[in-house]
């Protein structure tokens, strides 16, 4: 085992203060357009869905228009769906997976669910690729009452408002090499503790909560996304990421307690994906059709139960 590497940002053996983070902040660079690669897809949303804006983040770095993809027949006697994507908006595939689903695949569902998208959580995030808030907050640690993270903030809102008991929700992420080289060294220094380096999997991956683990659906999962791509295999400790794995190619997480996406839905069915996007084995499209595969076969089993 080793320890992360140093960050550059801050004193050893000390918290980040404001300062190291108002440091973190400034040395972040825009690297894409939300609005070009997100916003712009939007556009091609068919007649059956209807485009809400559900909130809007005011940085000093601009202003994001926060957005989601609602059934346009909204029918109180279906079940209701929600999918999440780029709640780290780093992770690319999830925001394209998400876009994709609702694009191509979403209409097909229409006639038997309430579905609601919200493809890119964390803008911010997506334009400067990274996994915190421009406050060094991550929101995926965050979905609680009274939330430090506006990202997070508004999803939840978004969910309280449609009153309804979700009976799935899927939050679409990636696990890749920059964790252990970016994020997790970031980690370690803004909160002055000791990160032990684990392996980045090889290979797709779910994360199921612990409280509510949903065996069967992971399965269907796993199946569906094996015929895209590689699934991780466990280390030989018989874990990815730290985690024992609960069947192959998935691991479960008290999602409530980390304040994970997942967590504050309370959806009958919920689980969260983590796609290895740095594979020689696979491009961003194989990446996009492996989080548009977990959403249709997810679909899929719970409309068969
Ligand atoms: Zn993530």
């Amino acid at each position: 085992m080793t320890t992360t590497q140093a960050y550059p940002i801050g004193t050893p053996g000390q918290k980040w203060g404001e300062q190291e983070k108002a440091t973190w902040r400034q040395a972040q660079v825009k690297k894409r357009s939300y609005q070009q690669e997100v916003v712009a897809k939007l556009e091609g949303l068919s007649d059956t869905f209807t485009l809400v804006q559900y909130g809007q983040l005011d940085y000093q770095e601009g202003v994001y228009p926060l957005y989601a993809v609602k059934s346009r027949q909204w029918d109180e006697n279906k079940p209701t769906v929600l999918v999440t994507g780029g709640v780290h908006g780093y992770e690319t595939s999830g925001v394209q997976g998400a876009l994709r689903f609702i694009l191509t695949a979403a209409e097909q569902y229409s006639e038997q669910v309430n579905l609601v998208v919200a493809p890119c959580v964390s803008p911010w995030g997506y334009e400067t690729i990274n996994r915190w808030n421009p406050f060094a907050i991550d929101p995926n640690r965050s979905f609680y009452a009274d939330s430090p993270a506006g990202e997070s903030a508004a999803l939840m809102a978004l969910v309280a408002e449609l009153k309804v008991k979700l009976i799935a929700h899927i939050d679409l992420h990636e696990t890749t090499d920059t964790d252990n080289s970016e994020f997790r060294p970031a980690l370690a220094a803004r909160d002055n503790v000791i990160q032990t380096n684990w392996n980045i999997p090889d290979g797709f991956y779910l994360v199921g909560d612990s409280e509510n683990p949903c065996d069967e659906l992971q399965t269907a999962i796993i199946n569906a996304v094996s015929k895209v791509t590689h699934i991780a295999p466990a280390d030989d400790q018989g874990c990815l990421i730290g985690a024992p794995i609960s069947q192959f190619g998935v691991i479960n997480y008290p999602t409530k307690k980390l304040g994970l996406c997942t967590g504050f839905s309370d959806a009958t069915f919920n689980t969260t994906t983590e796609v290895y996007p740095d594979s020689p084995l696979v491009d961003n499209e194989n990446c996009i059709l492996a989080q548009v595969a977990v959403v249709t076969s997810a679909l899929d089993y719970i409309l068969a139960q």
